[in-house]
């Protein structure tokens, strides 16, 4: 495939992605300082979506790479989140309408997180 189809194929794909993001309405990633992640650009997360929690509320998405990764559009959203104790989390999914991450030595963590 020439890279120009790539770039059609991807631009096509992430179109249709947004359209389905739109529609389930997953709270967006408004805005993340780990600039270092593969998918941040600009403190921009451009992932299509991510997956946050465990031991502490970190995106598990987060991937340290000197290539930029990621699609041509913003779609980034929050696909799921095991943080049972944050009053956002209605039956593991996030019900924030944004949320903010934030680098903190190792880990990418959400900053919206409120313990309920
Ligand atoms: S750390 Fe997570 S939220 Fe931040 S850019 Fe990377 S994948 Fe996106
Ligand atoms: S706001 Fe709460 S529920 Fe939403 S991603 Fe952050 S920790 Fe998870």
């Amino acid at each position: 495939m020439t890279e120009i189809k790539k770039r059609e194929y991807r631009r096509h794909w992430h179109s249709r992605i947004t359209e389905v993001i739109n529609m389930v309405k997953m709270p967006r990633i408004k805005t993340c300082d780990a600039k270092m992640c593969g998918y941040n650009r600009d403190g921009i997360c451009y992932t299509i979506a991510i997956n946050v929690g465990a031991s502490g509320p970190r995106c598990n998405a987060f991937v340290q790479a000197d290539i930029k990764c990621g699609g041509d559009e913003i779609t980034s959203g929050v696909g799921a989140c095991k943080m049972k104790e944050c009053q956002y989390n209605d039956c593991l999914i996030c019900t924030a309408p944004d949320i903010s991450v934030k680098w903190h030595g190792i880990q990418a963590l959400c900053q919206t997180f409120t313990k309920r």
